[in-house]
């Protein structure tokens, strides 16, 4: 029998994930991608002498022996075309704030580092910070299974036995809702800072995890950014003879008699396959290529009542200034509120500093980013679409603002700025598709995070769903285990041995 043909729609993370398993477990994978480039909202873009990063801050699995790192090594994502290795940056601080009344709260990566900070900043919960700080400890710790394809009833019971108490720990702070987590501290300075950092409503584990895996440096940045990330895994997809065709914007799934047969492309051509596994937006796969009519009670209550990540008004400036005196990341507090015009508030604004990775601006120049997250998405698609010059006078208007902001913080920043981007949550629909420009899927609040999405469209044979909009909370890694996770059910659904790493 030949090689089953599968259908991928979507370059992102999971789609390349899965395309790169799947070639090198025996099946004839292609890709349709809608954009010119691989990684989805993994991405960044030149302008001038400067790269602007869109996504990666922290990658789990940057450290090896650690879970996630399997995945990196397996996919290539973590080597360059020489079969160099990506340089890690793991920071001494993983971000600053800044609090109204002019002090800084230091999030130090060492988690002793960060108990002295906290102690500092509020002595009067001192119980609470030594707990916290023990938390963090046993949540470092905690391991993700990836690679468990041989692992048999023992090595289960090991792990899970390894890992309980860290679990519990999990558990703990997946429920608790960041809001409650930030109310619970005396100090109104604690407060403040814990609650500037993400919504109220999201689980803390969202926050803590992070932190708490810069403390054993397992999750540092690869140093080039989210484009190289993602053209390396390209690259060695590639290699094991998978297709790309960019520019290739899926309109339909096509289905016969409750199977999907194939697909279909905006300029109308019919590409027909096996399986055929939606690697792009949840909402437009399920509403839009499938037309509504493969909709489960709990997906449906999912696209109606979850949450979703922000999308952002992201500013770039290239400043020809070496800058490697400013924090690399710190949570700016403004002293009078930004009002967006889509009518979002914003008290604080989030700052990037790139001095620490010199592929993203020439020496002795400095790219930096502003994201400010908004949830009024729509409101950019429908202003562009309106009124293109507003939008463009808007976007303007903007960047002017922040650069003042920037000045004022660092006299002499605006000065030295020589490139100026914008985009918008427009650009993030028009470039990847994202429902209303969400940029993570659904939230982490902790109600969608203890859901358990279907990563196949329920009622409709051979066709699957993997990436953010079926993990909650997003995230690369959880991406690209989806891909691999697909080639497993695959393999073993056609009586396969899976094979995870792959020999040329
Ligand atoms: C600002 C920002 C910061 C982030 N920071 C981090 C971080 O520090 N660490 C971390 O782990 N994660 C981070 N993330 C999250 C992470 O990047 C994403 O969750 C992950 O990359 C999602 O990958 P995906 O493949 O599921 O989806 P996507 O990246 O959305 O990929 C979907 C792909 O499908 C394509 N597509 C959509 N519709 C169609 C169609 N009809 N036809 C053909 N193709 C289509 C899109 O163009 C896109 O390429 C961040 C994201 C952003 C934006």
């Amino acid at each position: 029998m030949g090689k089953k043909k599968v259908l991928i729609i979507g370059a992102g993370i999971a789609g390349l994930s899965a395309g790169s398993y799947l070639q090198r477990n025996g099946y004839d994978t292609e890709i349709f991608e809608a954009h010119y480039l691989p990684g989805g909202v993994c991405t960044a873009w030149k302008r001038g002498d400067y790269i602007f990063d869109y996504c990666v801050h922290w990658l789990m699995g940057t450290k090896q022996g650690t879970g996630f790192d399997t995945i990196w090594d397996e996919l290539g994502a973590l080597k360059n075309e020489k079969g160099e290795p990506t340089k890690i940056c793991n920071f001494e601080e993983f971000s600053r704030i800044e609090l109204a009344d002019g002090d800084t709260v230091h999030l130090y990566a060492d988690a002793d580092k960060l108990q002295e900070e906290l102690l500092r900043i509020a002595p009067e919960d001192e119980k609470n910070i030594r707990s916290l700080i023990k938390d963090l400890k046993k949540l470092a710790m905690v391991e993700i299974p990836v690679t468990t394809e041989n692992w048999k009833l023992s090595d289960r019971i090991r792990f899970m036995v390894g890992n309980s108490t860290a679990f519990l720990k999990m558990i703990k702070y997946v429920r608790m809702p960041l809001g409650k987590f930030a109310g619970g501290w005396k100090s109104p300075k604690l407060q403040e800072a814990f609650n500037c950092i993400i919504p109220s409503s999201w689980s803390s584990i969202s926050l803590l995890l992070g932190l708490a895996k810069q403390h054993v440096k397992a999750a540092g940045y690869p140093v080039g950014g989210s484009l190289p990330f993602a053209h390396n895994i390209e690259r060695e997809y590639l290699a094991l003879g998978g297709k790309i065709h960019y520019s290739s914007m899926v309109e339909k799934i096509l289905v016969k008699d409750d199977r999907a047969v194939g697909i279909k492309l905006n300029n109308g051509e019919e590409i027909f396959g096996d399986d055929i596994v939606s690697a792009a937006d949840g909402y437009s796969t399920l509403y839009k290529m499938l037309d509504g009519r493969y909709l489960s009670p709990q997906v449906k209550k999912a696209y109606e009542d979850f949450s979703l990540f922000p999308s952002s008004v992201y500013l770039g400036f290239g400043v020809a200034k070496d800058l490697s005196d400013l924090p690399h990341a710190i949570n700016l507090h403004l002293s009078e509120t930004l009002i967006l015009p889509d009518d979002s508030q914003h008290q604080h604004i989030s700052l990037n500093v790139y001095h620490f990775d010199p592929t993203l601006a020439p020496t002795g120049k400095t790219s930096v980013t502003v994201l400010i997250n908004t949830w009024n998405g729509d409101y950019w698609k429908d202003l562009a679409k309106k009124d293109p010059k507003a939008y463009k006078e808007i976007k303007s208007q903007i960047a002017e603002n922040v650069l003042n902001i920037l000045d004022d913080k660092f006299p002499g920043f605006k000065s030295a700025v020589e490139v100026i981007n914008i985009s918008t949550p427009h650009t993030v629909q028009r470039y990847t598709g994202n429902w209303h420009g969400s940029y993570e899927g659904f939230a982490a609040t902790p109600a969608a995070l203890m859901t358990k999405l279907p990563k196949e469209v329920i009622g409709l044979k051979n066709c699957h769903m993997i990436g953010h909009w079926t993990e909650p909370g997003g995230g690369i890694p959880p991406a690209a285990l989806d891909g691999r996770n697909l080639a497993r059910k695959l393999c073993k659904r056609d009586s396969k041995q899976f094979i995870g790493q792959h020999t040329y």
